[in-house]
């Protein structure tokens, strides 16, 4: 699915978060949102998901207007900064939560949600730690939980806030080649906001640049450093990093 945003604003209060922001996020790419912290990026993220309405302008998923559906609806699969694991729920009820949330019509039979979901443990791994629950596990096991979860319900597209941002050098490190499988072998259409511009060349087909609510630059990793303005990219991010 492509991803089109189209003259989207946003304000809180007299705050201008967004201003005006249209982009295009072409189908099965992994697509980083760079900038320094309070540029938009996650605001732009949650807008994309539904989690947050625009003042104004357009969303559409491959030609689709979803502006107005609801985030049940969009059939994305949605990665929080803190792994927005649900406590008091296992692993494995974790990964399921997606599925079982499904309307009646939609839900597998709970026998093939338990495949599903031993699949997916397998998939990340963690088989063996289906019944824990996750103040049991480490950072880099809890995020690979939350992926997941949320790829559970088979989404075209994966949105990821700062995926990485609590795990400490080599788990990140790890996670990124993680996600990067991942992507590679669904095909999603996914977003992944960072500050970290090391992160977003490394593992990213394409870099949005952002900028006090407004998309600077759009490009393939490689042409951020040959374009001859690639300064201003560096420039700026020299402040973050
Ligand atoms: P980034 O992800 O690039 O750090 P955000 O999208 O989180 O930026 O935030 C952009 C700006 O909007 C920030 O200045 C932030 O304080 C402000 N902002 C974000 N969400 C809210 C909110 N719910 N209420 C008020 N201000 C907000």
């Amino acid at each position: 699915m492509t991803i089109t945003v189209d003259g989207i604003n946003k304000r809180f209060g007299k705050f201008q978060a967004l201003n005006n922001v249209s982009l295009n996020i072409p189908e099965g790419k992994l697509t980083a949102l760079l900038g320094p912290s309070g540029s938009g990026k996650t605001t732009l993220l949650r807008i994309i998901a539904g989690l947050e309405s625009a003042d104004s302008g357009r969303v559409s998923f491959s030609g689709k207007d979803v502006t107005k559906l609801h985030v049940r609806d969009r059939n994305i699969g949605f990665v929080f900064q803190h792994y927005a694991l649900f406590r008091h729920m296992t692993v494995a009820q974790n990964i399921a939560f997606g599925l079982d949330s499904l309307p009646r019509k939609q839900r597998p039979s709970k026998a093939e949600i338990q495949k599903r979901v031993g699949e997916l443990l397998e998939m990340i791994q963690l088989p063996h730690l289906a019944n824990r629950f996750p103040a049991q596990l480490s950072g880099g096991q809890k995020q690979r939980v939350a992926l997941a979860r949320s790829i559970a319900t088979q989404p075209k597209i994966l949105l990821l806030d700062e995926p990485f941002g609590a795990l400490d050098a080599k788990v990140r490190k790890d996670l990124r080649r993680w996600l990067r499988n991942l992507h590679d072998e669904f095909h999603f259409t996914s977003i992944f906001v960072t500050h970290d511009q090391e992160e977003a060349l490394e593992l990213s087909d394409q870099v949005v640049v952002m900028s006090q609510g407004n998309v600077e630059q759009v490009n393939e990793p490689t042409e951020l450093y040959a374009r001859p303005d690639s300064r201003f990219v560096f420039d700026f991010l020299g402040q973050v990093n």
